[in-house]
């Protein structure tokens, strides 16, 4: 067939229940090196609990494995990227050491179908910021106070066996503003001891990319320990996963006129 029309068809549905995924946990590694405390509660990376939170509760419907910043290309191989099928963010003190050329190809693929996890303080990385084209900034305070997750689309994939709210008993406070686009979903909102308020889990399309950004995650509290994070991260991943991802991201086309009644065999 002609590679003028980009027309592979898209897996079923069902294949989203039934193939094995691939999931790269992407942990920037800095944290964990350089405070005692945080090495305490993540003695093998953050990624490293992020990744066996997803093995428990996606036990034989995912491969996870992980990348750090510290690794050539920081682990973000065009091989790993084209075998990835959801990638998740970590990042807070070294956003700007991530190569602008990975953030490219990172970029690329979520435009192309691979689906995204930005986690807590990836709000700020370079790549969370190139897809929403906005500052992403927002109100924060450390002060370990008590951080209320409210489900507010129950009915989402994303909040599957997730309670009305649950409680983080010690979080850093994030708040609005949060200066992102209006969320094509809104899945969770957190409100704080201090009163703030905030939108802690968000869905977004980019592309042929499904992005989800989910806020708790503080590197000081051991926060992806907790079941319900565990539970909203592993059921963002089959959320994210997209059956009909190309090699490409979308392009423009010139179509003659009946493109579509030959493709369907009625020209
Ligand atoms: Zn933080």
């Amino acid at each position: 067939m002609s590679s003028e029309v980009d027309v592979s068809p898209a897996a079923p549905e069902d294949d989203r229940t039934r193939r094995m995924l691939t999931v790269t946990v992407w942990g920037e590694y800095v944290h964990e090196r350089q405070m005692e405390n945080v090495r305490a509660i993540y003695p093998r990376g953050m990624h490293e609990t992020i990744a066996a939170g997803l093995r428990t509760h996606l036990d034989g419907r995912v491969t996870v494995r992980t990348a750090t910043l510290q690794e050539p290309e920081h682990g973000l191989t065009e091989d790993v990227l084209a075998g990835t099928d959801v990638l998740s963010w970590w990042g807070h003190a070294a956003h700007d050491q991530v190569s602008d050329e990975v953030v490219e190809r990172v970029l690329r693929h979520v435009l192309a179908g691979m689906g995204l996890l930005v986690l807590h303080s990836g709000h700020e990385s370079k790549i969370f910021r190139r897809l929403m084209g906005t500052t992403c900034s927002l109100r924060w305070r450390e002060a370990a106070e008590r951080e209320v997750v409210w489900t507010v689309n129950p009915a989402h994939p994303i909040a599957a066996g997730v309670p009305e709210a649950f409680i983080i008993p010690h979080q850093e406070m994030y708040g609005e503003l949060f200066d992102i686009p209006q969320p094509d979903e809104l899945v969770f909102i957190s409100s704080f001891a201090g009163g703030e308020v905030f939108r802690s889990g968000c869905c977004f399309a980019r592309g042929r990319g499904r992005i989800f950004y989910f806020s708790p995650g503080h590197e000081t509290y051991p926060v992806y320990e907790r079941a319900e994070v565990q539970r909203v991260l592993a059921n963002a991943v089959l959320w994210a996963y997209n059956p009909g991802r190309r090699a490409k991201p979308p392009r423009s086309v010139n179509s003659p006129m009946g493109w579509f009644e030959r493709l369907n065999g009625a020209g």
